[in-house]
Protein backbone atom coordinates (compact mmCIF):
# COMPACT_ATOMS: atom_id res chain seq x y z
CA UNK A 1 0.00 0.00 0.00
CA UNK A 2 1.53 3.56 -0.81
CA UNK A 3 1.89 5.66 2.33
CA UNK A 4 -0.63 9.01 1.90
CA UNK A 5 0.00 11.94 4.62
CA UNK A 6 -3.29 11.42 6.39
CA UNK A 7 -4.05 15.04 6.61
CA UNK A 8 -3.93 15.04 2.91
CA UNK A 9 -6.08 11.83 2.72
CA UNK A 10 -9.52 12.73 0.15
CA UNK A 11 -10.25 8.80 -0.28
CA UNK A 12 -13.40 7.80 2.06
CA UNK A 13 -12.09 4.20 2.35
CA UNK A 14 -8.87 5.16 4.03
CA UNK A 15 -9.40 5.62 7.47
CA UNK A 16 -8.08 9.40 7.98
CA UNK A 17 -10.68 11.48 6.99
CA UNK A 18 -12.97 14.35 7.46
CA UNK A 19 -13.95 14.99 10.71
CA UNK A 20 -17.69 15.69 9.93
CA UNK A 21 -18.03 11.90 9.09
CA UNK A 22 -16.09 10.55 11.51
CA UNK A 23 -18.51 7.80 13.65
CA UNK A 24 -16.45 8.04 16.55
CA UNK A 25 -16.50 12.06 16.76
CA UNK A 26 -16.89 13.48 20.16
CA UNK A 27 -18.37 9.71 21.49
CA UNK A 28 -17.33 8.53 24.83
CA UNK A 29 -15.61 4.61 24.76
CA UNK A 30 -16.66 3.53 28.13
CA UNK A 31 -17.47 -0.36 27.68
CA UNK A 32 -16.56 -2.96 25.36
CA UNK A 33 -20.66 -3.34 24.57
CA UNK A 34 -20.33 0.10 22.19
CA UNK A 35 -18.20 -2.05 19.83
CA UNK A 36 -19.77 -4.74 17.05
CA UNK A 37 -17.42 -6.49 14.36
CA UNK A 38 -17.94 -3.87 12.30
CA UNK A 39 -16.69 -1.38 14.64
CA UNK A 40 -13.64 -3.67 15.66
CA UNK A 41 -12.77 -4.01 11.80
CA UNK A 42 -12.68 -0.27 11.32
CA UNK A 43 -11.04 0.29 14.86
CA UNK A 44 -8.37 -2.46 13.87
CA UNK A 45 -8.03 -1.04 10.83
CA UNK A 46 -7.09 2.30 12.01
CA UNK A 47 -4.53 0.73 14.47
CA UNK A 48 -3.15 -1.28 11.33
CA UNK A 49 -2.37 2.21 9.70
CA UNK A 50 -1.36 3.72 12.80
CA UNK A 51 1.45 0.76 13.06
CA UNK A 52 2.55 1.44 9.55
CA UNK A 53 3.11 4.84 10.27
CA UNK A 54 5.02 4.85 13.64
CA UNK A 55 6.86 2.20 11.97
CA UNK A 56 7.64 4.43 8.88
CA UNK A 57 7.70 7.83 10.59
CA UNK A 58 7.24 7.56 14.25
CA UNK A 59 5.29 10.21 14.96
CA UNK A 60 3.14 12.87 12.76
CA UNK A 61 0.77 15.92 13.49
CA UNK A 62 -2.64 14.35 12.90
CA UNK A 63 -3.67 15.87 16.64
CA UNK A 64 -1.81 18.74 16.52
CA UNK A 65 -2.82 21.24 18.81
CA UNK A 66 -5.08 18.72 20.79
CA UNK A 67 -4.77 18.34 24.95
CA UNK A 68 -5.56 14.77 26.46
CA UNK A 69 -5.64 15.33 30.33
CA UNK A 70 -4.30 11.54 31.97
CA UNK A 71 -6.74 11.66 35.01
CA UNK A 72 -5.58 8.26 37.09
CA UNK A 73 -7.21 7.64 40.34
CA UNK A 74 -5.24 3.90 40.08
CA UNK A 75 -1.76 3.23 39.49
CA UNK A 76 -0.91 2.49 36.03
CA UNK A 77 2.29 1.97 34.31
CA UNK A 78 1.27 1.00 30.59
CA UNK A 79 -2.04 2.31 30.20
CA UNK A 80 -0.81 6.19 31.10
CA UNK A 81 2.35 5.92 29.58
CA UNK A 82 0.69 4.29 26.12
CA UNK A 83 -1.54 7.09 26.40
CA UNK A 84 0.87 9.75 26.59
CA UNK A 85 3.23 8.25 23.92
CA UNK A 86 -0.15 7.90 21.90
CA UNK A 87 -0.75 11.35 22.15
CA UNK A 88 2.65 12.49 21.32
CA UNK A 89 3.27 10.06 18.56
CA UNK A 90 0.59 12.00 16.76
CA UNK A 91 1.54 15.66 17.78
CA UNK A 92 -0.55 16.49 20.40
CA UNK A 93 0.06 16.82 24.22
CA UNK A 94 -0.94 15.74 27.76
CA UNK A 95 -1.63 16.99 30.84
CA UNK A 96 -0.93 13.91 33.34
CA UNK A 97 -2.46 13.63 36.47
CA UNK A 98 -1.35 10.44 37.71
CA UNK A 99 -0.82 11.31 41.19
CA UNK A 100 -4.37 12.39 42.21
CA UNK A 101 -3.74 13.05 45.92
CA UNK A 102 -1.40 15.86 44.75
CA UNK A 103 -4.48 17.24 43.02
CA UNK A 104 -7.60 18.74 44.22
CA UNK A 105 -9.37 15.36 44.60
CA UNK A 106 -6.55 15.15 48.07
CA UNK A 107 -9.28 18.35 49.41
CA UNK A 108 -12.22 16.12 48.59
CA UNK A 109 -13.23 17.51 45.39
CA UNK A 110 -15.92 15.04 43.53
CA UNK A 111 -15.36 13.22 40.34
CA UNK A 112 -17.73 15.06 38.27
CA UNK A 113 -16.06 18.65 39.43
CA UNK A 114 -12.53 17.57 38.13
CA UNK A 115 -13.75 16.57 34.93
CA UNK A 116 -15.52 19.24 34.19
CA UNK A 117 -12.59 21.16 35.46
CA UNK A 118 -10.10 19.47 33.35
CA UNK A 119 -12.30 19.58 30.03
CA UNK A 120 -12.21 23.70 30.54
CA UNK A 121 -7.83 22.74 29.43
CA UNK A 122 -7.87 20.01 27.51
CA UNK A 123 -9.64 17.71 24.67
CA UNK A 124 -10.32 14.42 25.88
CA UNK A 125 -10.55 12.71 29.07
CA UNK A 126 -8.61 9.30 29.83
CA UNK A 127 -9.62 8.10 33.31
CA UNK A 128 -8.55 4.97 35.40
CA UNK A 129 -10.38 5.08 38.81
CA UNK A 130 -11.37 1.95 41.49
CA UNK A 131 -14.71 1.90 41.31
CA UNK A 132 -16.92 0.04 38.54
CA UNK A 133 -19.13 2.84 36.85
CA UNK A 134 -16.81 6.11 37.85
CA UNK A 135 -16.11 6.54 34.00
CA UNK A 136 -19.81 6.74 32.70
CA UNK A 137 -20.37 8.97 35.71
CA UNK A 138 -17.32 11.56 34.49
CA UNK A 139 -18.97 11.33 31.00
CA UNK A 140 -22.16 11.87 31.97
CA UNK A 141 -20.60 15.43 33.60
CA UNK A 142 -18.15 16.29 30.56
CA UNK A 143 -18.92 17.81 27.21
CA UNK A 144 -15.86 15.92 26.03
CA UNK A 145 -15.00 12.75 25.31
CA UNK A 146 -14.25 10.19 28.27
CA UNK A 147 -12.17 7.16 27.64
CA UNK A 148 -12.18 4.36 30.33
CA UNK A 149 -8.91 3.46 30.94
CA UNK A 150 -10.03 0.75 33.82
CA UNK A 151 -12.89 1.02 36.49
CA UNK A 152 -12.18 -1.17 39.61
CA UNK A 153 -13.20 -4.75 38.63
CA UNK A 154 -15.60 -3.36 35.82
CA UNK A 155 -14.42 -3.03 32.66
CA UNK A 156 -10.74 -2.08 30.93
CA UNK A 157 -12.06 -1.65 27.29
CA UNK A 158 -8.71 -0.41 25.53
CA UNK A 159 -6.92 -3.14 27.40
CA UNK A 160 -9.56 -5.65 25.51
CA UNK A 161 -9.47 -4.02 22.10
CA UNK A 162 -5.79 -4.54 22.38
CA UNK A 163 -6.17 -7.99 23.37
CA UNK A 164 -8.21 -8.22 20.53
CA UNK A 165 -5.87 -6.61 17.94
CA UNK A 166 -2.85 -8.48 19.22
CA UNK A 167 -4.71 -11.67 18.63
CA UNK A 168 -5.89 -10.55 14.79
CA UNK A 169 -2.34 -9.17 14.44
CA UNK A 170 -0.85 -12.08 15.65
CA UNK A 171 -2.48 -15.21 14.47
CA UNK A 172 -4.27 -14.14 11.90
CA UNK A 173 -7.59 -14.41 12.44
CA UNK A 174 -10.42 -14.57 15.54
CA UNK A 175 -13.37 -17.43 14.75
CA UNK A 176 -12.64 -21.02 15.32
CA UNK A 177 -10.07 -19.94 18.07
CA UNK A 178 -10.01 -21.66 21.61
CA UNK A 179 -8.99 -18.61 24.20
CA UNK A 180 -8.13 -19.86 27.75
CA UNK A 181 -8.20 -17.65 30.26
CA UNK A 182 -6.44 -18.33 33.65
CA UNK A 183 -5.68 -16.70 37.09
CA UNK A 184 -8.24 -14.23 38.77
CA UNK A 185 -11.17 -14.07 37.12
CA UNK A 186 -13.18 -12.44 39.37
CA UNK A 187 -11.61 -9.36 39.99
CA UNK A 188 -9.38 -8.90 36.55
CA UNK A 189 -11.38 -6.27 34.51
CA UNK A 190 -9.24 -7.52 31.02
CA UNK A 191 -10.55 -10.81 31.17
CA UNK A 192 -14.36 -9.23 31.64
CA UNK A 193 -14.57 -7.58 28.85
CA UNK A 194 -12.13 -9.69 26.83
CA UNK A 195 -15.10 -12.37 27.21
CA UNK A 196 -17.52 -9.79 26.05
CA UNK A 197 -15.36 -8.17 22.90
CA UNK A 198 -14.69 -12.40 21.82
CA UNK A 199 -17.97 -13.36 22.47
CA UNK A 200 -18.92 -11.33 18.83
CA UNK A 201 -16.61 -14.18 17.12
CA UNK A 202 -17.30 -17.86 16.83
CA UNK A 203 -14.39 -19.09 19.68
CA UNK A 204 -14.36 -21.68 22.25
CA UNK A 205 -13.78 -19.81 25.72
CA UNK A 206 -11.91 -21.94 28.45
CA UNK A 207 -11.58 -20.64 32.36
CA UNK A 208 -9.07 -21.59 34.53
CA UNK A 209 -9.20 -20.47 38.04
CA UNK A 210 -9.44 -21.45 41.85
CA UNK A 211 -12.88 -21.85 43.29
CA UNK A 212 -13.04 -18.38 44.88
CA UNK A 213 -11.63 -16.57 41.58
CA UNK A 214 -14.30 -17.71 38.91
CA UNK A 215 -15.90 -15.76 35.72
CA UNK A 216 -18.84 -13.89 37.22
CA UNK A 217 -21.61 -15.44 36.31
CA UNK A 218 -23.09 -12.52 34.82
CA UNK A 219 -20.33 -12.63 32.54
CA UNK A 220 -21.03 -16.21 31.72
CA UNK A 221 -24.50 -16.12 31.36
CA UNK A 222 -24.11 -13.10 28.72
CA UNK A 223 -21.88 -14.88 26.80
CA UNK A 224 -23.84 -18.26 27.32
CA UNK A 225 -27.36 -16.17 25.55
CA UNK A 226 -24.96 -15.43 22.81
CA UNK A 227 -24.32 -19.38 22.53
CA UNK A 228 -20.60 -19.78 22.83
CA UNK A 229 -19.14 -22.86 23.97
CA UNK A 230 -17.34 -21.71 27.56
CA UNK A 231 -15.92 -24.73 30.18
CA UNK A 232 -14.10 -23.84 33.36
CA UNK A 233 -11.37 -25.57 35.09
CA UNK A 234 -9.30 -25.78 38.52
CA UNK A 235 -6.05 -27.36 36.36
CA UNK A 236 -4.33 -25.51 33.32
CA UNK A 237 -3.03 -29.24 32.01
CA UNK A 238 -6.23 -29.83 30.98
CA UNK A 239 -7.04 -26.71 28.54
CA UNK A 240 -3.30 -26.47 27.13
CA UNK A 241 -2.85 -28.39 24.66
CA UNK A 242 -6.26 -27.32 22.40
CA UNK A 243 -5.86 -23.37 23.29
CA UNK A 244 -4.64 -20.91 20.90
CA UNK A 245 -4.43 -18.55 22.58
CA UNK A 246 -3.42 -18.85 26.64
CA UNK A 247 -4.34 -15.45 28.70
CA UNK A 248 -2.73 -15.23 31.90
CA UNK A 249 -3.73 -12.72 34.27
CA UNK A 250 -2.30 -11.93 38.11
CA UNK A 251 -4.44 -12.29 41.41
CA UNK A 252 -5.25 -9.14 41.80
CA UNK A 253 -4.28 -8.69 45.28
CA UNK A 254 -5.76 -4.59 45.82
CA UNK A 255 -9.62 -6.16 45.29
CA UNK A 256 -8.52 -8.72 48.57
CA UNK A 257 -10.24 -7.57 51.53
CA UNK A 258 -8.88 -10.63 53.50
CA UNK A 259 -5.45 -10.89 52.88
CA UNK A 260 -5.26 -14.41 54.26
CA UNK A 261 -7.58 -15.35 51.08
CA UNK A 262 -5.24 -13.75 48.86
CA UNK A 263 -2.46 -15.45 50.20
CA UNK A 264 -4.38 -18.97 49.28
CA UNK A 265 -4.52 -18.44 46.17
CA UNK A 266 -1.45 -15.69 45.25
CA UNK A 267 0.73 -18.88 43.68
CA UNK A 268 -1.93 -20.93 42.49
CA UNK A 269 -0.71 -21.31 38.71
CA UNK A 270 2.93 -20.29 37.38
CA UNK A 271 3.13 -20.96 33.73
CA UNK A 272 7.15 -22.19 32.69
CA UNK A 273 8.76 -23.96 30.17
CA UNK A 274 7.68 -27.32 31.02
CA UNK A 275 3.74 -26.30 30.64
CA UNK A 276 4.95 -25.27 27.39
CA UNK A 277 5.76 -28.37 25.94
CA UNK A 278 2.75 -29.31 25.51
CA UNK A 279 1.22 -25.95 23.78
CA UNK A 280 0.20 -25.83 20.01
CA UNK A 281 3.23 -24.90 18.29
CA UNK A 282 1.12 -21.53 17.05
CA UNK A 283 -0.19 -20.07 19.63
CA UNK A 284 0.41 -17.05 22.23
CA UNK A 285 0.52 -16.04 25.36
CA UNK A 286 -0.90 -13.50 26.16
CA UNK A 287 -0.64 -11.12 29.72
CA UNK A 288 -1.80 -7.62 29.88
CA UNK A 289 0.62 -7.17 32.70
CA UNK A 290 2.21 -6.60 35.16
CA UNK A 291 3.32 -9.85 36.00
CA UNK A 292 4.21 -11.36 39.67
CA UNK A 293 5.04 -14.68 38.81
CA UNK A 294 2.29 -16.43 36.81
CA UNK A 295 4.82 -16.40 33.83
CA UNK A 296 8.32 -17.58 34.44
CA UNK A 297 10.79 -15.35 33.30
CA UNK A 298 12.41 -18.24 31.34
CA UNK A 299 9.84 -18.22 28.58
CA UNK A 300 10.46 -14.50 27.45
CA UNK A 301 12.48 -16.04 24.63
CA UNK A 302 9.45 -18.78 23.74
CA UNK A 303 8.35 -17.10 20.09
CA UNK A 304 4.95 -17.97 21.95
CA UNK A 305 5.21 -15.23 24.20
CA UNK A 306 3.27 -12.64 22.93
CA UNK A 307 2.84 -10.10 25.99
CA UNK A 308 5.32 -7.62 25.36
CA UNK A 309 4.32 -7.54 21.49
CA UNK A 310 0.83 -6.85 23.16
CA UNK A 311 2.15 -3.32 24.85
CA UNK A 312 3.40 -2.25 21.46
CA UNK A 313 -0.26 -3.23 19.95
CA UNK A 314 -1.61 -1.04 22.70
CA UNK A 315 0.11 1.93 21.83
CA UNK A 316 -1.34 1.76 17.87
CA UNK A 317 -4.70 1.29 19.48
CA UNK A 318 -4.61 4.09 21.67
CA UNK A 319 -3.60 5.97 18.60
CA UNK A 320 -6.00 4.68 17.05
CA UNK A 321 -8.76 5.50 19.35
CA UNK A 322 -7.71 9.54 20.21
CA UNK A 323 -7.75 9.90 16.20
CA UNK A 324 -11.41 8.44 16.14
CA UNK A 325 -12.88 10.17 18.91
CA UNK A 326 -11.17 13.74 18.35
CA UNK A 327 -12.64 13.34 14.64
CA UNK A 328 -9.59 12.70 12.87
CA UNK A 329 -10.62 9.09 11.82
N1 LIG B 1 -2.88 -3.61 33.96
C1 LIG B 1 -4.13 -4.36 33.98
C2 LIG B 1 -5.23 -3.55 34.64
O1 LIG B 1 -5.05 -2.38 34.90
C3 LIG B 1 -3.96 -5.71 34.58
C4 LIG B 1 -3.57 -5.79 36.03
O2 LIG B 1 -3.40 -4.77 36.70
O3 LIG B 1 -3.47 -6.93 36.49
O4 LIG B 1 -6.30 -4.09 34.86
Amino acid sequence: MTFMPPTHNNNPHLPFGDQRTAPWYGKDILSVKQFDRNKLSYTFEVAHEMRIMVERIGAFDLLKGKILANLFYEPSTRTSSSFTAAMERLGGSVIPINEVRYSSVSKGESLPDTVRSLECYADVIVLRHPEVGASSLAAKYARKPVINAGDGIGEHPTQALLDLFTISEELGHLDGLTVTMLGDLKNGRTVHSLARLLSLYDVKLNYVSPEILKMPKEIIDEIDAKGLQQSEYKQFDDVISESDVLYVTRVQKERFKDKKEYESVKGAYVITPKTMVKAKEKMIIMHPLPRVGEISMELDDDPRAAYFRQMEYGLYIRMALLAMVLGKA
